[in-house]
């Protein structure tokens, strides 16, 4: 058979490294093109530091193979890249911040990295020159280092030629070719066409503009980007760790005996790419003394040695952000073979190795190598592109790089993108709204304005009080949550069920009205999502999935479903009202035309019927563990239902309730949230969530035999929910779990219960969760008593919730 071709766009780091990684894999006939001359776009400009310790488990394991690629490379090629290991500083200016690194520091002890936190007096030991003024303390890390980004582009190149990797400079791409989901061709400035197998856009801030030409979407700008370099100077450490003076926005690094000083500023200024020649390279802004003054006066607070020394090089060029400071990787939306790594947030050259290496699997197996949910650009919603919400947003993107990482954190720019029709009528009532997933959607109900305010800490979070009575109220007589944000999806035509059934594990051959919960694998059995597949009639499904992964789900179904099956993305027009609580049954008698029409509706049942004429699917279902149901209406249509429900509910005693309720009580049931306590790398066994799957069902799905050998042998881990014994620790997720001192997993989520007064959190866990042993969970630094439980603390046989 004829080796694919595949064409990598860009010969800046990440367009390099992918080339390189293609060629080790083996894969023949790989062409990378560069408009310019290699490193001549972003690349060149780098500061060259790496840091391996990431935000999150994942993208850690990602960085950390840089570390030990950049060593290996050199020998490898005959190439310098120029790296070394400094170890480097986190400073941190509040105590707040010594939270933020005691949790990064739990985190590098899981990849093996050596992290410490020092006091101010420690962190001038490691470097002289530093004013501790204003610290609080700072987190050494022994593996920062530095490389030097020019001769790292040049190894790589030097190896993807050795493994047989065609690079062309001055081959600028013009066109693509597409058809259907496929891009067929590409064509180049100089007329010359290359037909195409696959094709990945690594065009750094220009990736925008390679997307267009096949009319992708790619969710990114470019801005400003700039730092400074010193005169030699007498006495700098060697080697010289790096600094980064988090609160202050400022990076500090030594290159070749000068100090370079950088920044992640508040105001950062957007630069468009279409202003400029795209033969221009190696391109350099102006210097901008202005703009860089708070950078210097900062800099020179916390090294005074600034004031003395001259400035010889003010370094100005461009580099592209994303709306949540996460690279865009994979495969891209609506197509089959074209993929994206590309919006590197001034990162780019210490993932360059693993994203390259990512990539390349990627692109090779059709499948991520491992979950990068955290940076698929499929995460990217409708509307993400937007170029109005990419200005307001990108600025506050850069200054988050160093800002703090604070828990529940809202971004204060580009908000009020999809609200659902109600979001007036609840914001009149007190819903202080969030929009992690860019819907607004309540996150709690203010009872007075102090209450309304967002106020972040690390520790006790000032929201707990409304959560709880929400919860409180929930389990008493009822409350309303907006749930308009889930993903819903019509999947119909005649043989839409049986071609359902292939992606779905469990059995979804059920008469019209009932409701299937059910996992979606990929070969290897990992959970790509799970639904809930509602019949509707012979011919036509109702998928419900959350809200942050619609583009990826829909995506998922075009692919894997044949074309005479038609896929309906009805999440814009439809609201979903979740009426939950032992009261809800009696409100919504109250409401309905016809009061009977959910008598005998049973648990996972769904009906038609109508409110004041208005049509509403009713989903007898609950996320929360409490008897409810869903109401599914026009979005158009559904206020005044919402008002007219609002306007009998006091009567039952039902009230508001947010997010962070629902979120709390789908803990205290033990119900997963994908992303977080399930996904791509999870499987069936180990998720315990093998009442969704019918090994032996009598149909095939994608994924069974996988699971049928993982359900015959021992898993390596199980999820695990497990009971804190503290009144409020701030459980998020990646804690350590040690069993006997020994660590044996990490959270996936956590927080308190406040129908059970239970701290919880659901982690994996490798070996016996037997309760005899000595259970400890490491929150910031501090270990805590924990109890494995057998069942989930509220309600656990589901008896309130069926009833
Ligand atoms: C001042 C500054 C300091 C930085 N410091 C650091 C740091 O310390 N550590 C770190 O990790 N990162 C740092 N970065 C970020 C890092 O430089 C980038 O994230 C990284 O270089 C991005 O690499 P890339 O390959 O995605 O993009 P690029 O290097 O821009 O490569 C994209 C290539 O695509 C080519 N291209 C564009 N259009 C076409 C077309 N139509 N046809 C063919 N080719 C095309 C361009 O010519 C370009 O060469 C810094 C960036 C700046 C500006």
């Amino acid at each position: 058979m004829a080796a694919q071709k595949t064409i990598v766009i860009g010969g800046g780091a990440i367009g390099l490294s992918v080339a390189y990684h293609l060629g080790k894999l083996g894969l023949e006939d790989v062409i990378l093109l560069e408009r310019n001359r290699l490193t001549s776009g972003t690349s060149w400009h780098a500061a060259g530091i790496c840091g391996p310790l990431r935000s999150s488990y994942n993208l850690t394991v990602l960085a950390r193979y840089g570390v030990e690629l950049f060593a290996e490379l050199e020998a490898e090629t005959g190439q310098a890249t120029g790296y070394r290991q400094t170890g480097g500083m986190w400073l941190g200016q509040h105590p707040a911040r010594l939270i933020e690194f005691r949790r990064m520091q739990a985190l590098g002890d899981m990849h093996g990295l050596h992290a410490a936190l020092l006091t101010p007096g420690e962190a001038r030991e490691r470097f002289p020159m530093l004013d501790p003024k204003g610290l609080e303390g700072a987190l050494w890390v022994d593996e920062d280092g530095q490389v030097n980004p020019v001769d790292l582009c040049m190894a790589y190149a030097k190896g993807a030629r050795m493994a047989g990797v065609e690079i062309r400079e001055q081959s600028g791409i013009s066109g693509l070719e597409r058809q259907g989901s496929r891009i067929t061709a590409v064509t180049l400035d100089s007329g010359e066409r290359i037909g195409s197998d696959r094709v990945i856009n690594c065009a750094g801030l220009w990736a925008g503009l390679i997307g267009g030409l096949a009319e992708a979407v790619v969710p990114l700008r470019a801005v400003e980007h700039m730092y400074l370099v010193t005169e030699p100077v007498d006495g700098l450490p060697d080697p010289c760790p790096v600094l980064r003076d988090l609160d202050s926005g400022i990076y500090i690094k030594g290159d070749a005996g000068k100090l370079v000083l950088g920044q992640f500023e508040r105001n950062a200024r957007l630069w468009d790419p279409r202003k400029r020649d795209p033969g221009d390279d190696f391109l350099e802004f102006p210097d901008d003394w202005d703009h860089a003054e708070p950078m210097l006066s900062a800099g020179m607070a916390r090294v005074p040695e600034f004031e003395r020394l001259g400035i010889t090089r003010f370094m100005n060029g461009p580099e592209s952000f994303t709306p949540d400071t996460r690279q865009l990787m994979g495969r891209i939306a609506g197509f089959d073979n074209f993929y994206i790594a590309a919006g590197f947030n001034s990162i780019g050259i210490m993932s360059s190795a693993g994203v390259g290496k990512a990539m390349a699997d990627w692109v090779s197996d059709g499948e991520p190598p491992m979950d990068l949910w955290d940076v698929d650009v499929q995460r990217m919603l409708p509307g993400d592109g937007d170029g109005r919400f990419l200005a307001e947003r990108i600025p506050e993107s850069v200054h988050n790089q160093f800002a703090m990482h604070w828990p529940f954190k809202q971004y204060q720019t580009g908000r009020n993108r999809q609200r659902s029709a109600w979001h007036d009528l609840l914001a009149d009532r007190g819903a202080v709204f969030g929009a992690p997933t860019g819907w607004e959607r309540p996150l709690w109900f203010a009872r007075d304005p102090e209450e309304r305010a967002f106020q972040y800490s690390h520790e006790a979070q000032h929201w707990w009080p409304a959560a709880r009575r929400e919860s409180q109220l929930l389990m008493q007589s009822g409350a309303l949550f907006d749930l308009s944000p889930f993903t819903k999806i019509e999947v119909g035509g005649a043989k839409a069920g049986e071609a359902l059934q292939r992606l779905c594990s469990n059995r979804i051959d059920v008469p019209p009205g009932r409701m299937v919960y059910t996992l979606m694998l990929n070969d290897r059995g990992g959970i790509e999502a799970d639904a809930t597949v509602t019949r509707i009639s012979q011919d036509t499904c109702r998928i419900i999935t959350g809200a942050a992964g619609r583009i990826r789900d829909l995506d998922r179904l075009r692919r894997l479903l044949p074309s005479g099956v038609s896929i309906i993305d009805r999440t814009d027009e439809e609201a979903v009202l979740g009426v939950m609580g032992p009261n809800s049954g009696a409100l919504l008698k109250d409401v309905l035309d016809t009061a009977g029409a959910i008598d005998g509706l049973g648990f996972a049942w769904s009906c038609d019927a109508t409110v004041q004429r208005d049509p509403v699917r009713i989903a007898r279902i609950s996320y929360v563990g409490e008897s409810g149901f869903e109401l599914y209406l026009p979005m158009d249509r559904s206020t005044r239902v919402l008002e007219y429900l609002l306007s009998k509910a006091a009567h039952h005693e039902i009230g508001l309730a947010g997010h962070f309720c629902l979120d709390s009580c789908r803990l205290e049931k033990g119900f997963v949230h994908w992303g977080h306590d399930i996904g791509p790398d999870d499987d069936p066994v180990s998720a315990g969530l093998m009442f969704a799957v019918r090994l032996d069902g009598g149909f095939d799905f994608i994924g069974r035999e996988a699971v049928r050998r993982l359900a015959a042998s021992t898993s390596p881990s199980r999820r695990t929910l497990l009971e804190v014994h503290a009144s409020s620790p701030l459980l998020l997720h990646d804690e350590p779990i040690f069993r006997d001192g020994e660590r044996v997993g990490r959270t996936t989520s956590g927080g308190l219960g406040f129908r059970t007064g239970k701290a919880l959190c659901m982690g994996y866990v490798s070996g016996p969760s037997d309760t005899g042993a000595d259970w400890e969970i490491e929150v910031a630094g501090e270990t805590y008593a924990a109890t494995p439980l057998a069942e989930p603390p509220y309600d656990p046989r589901g008896r309130r919730m069926k009833a």
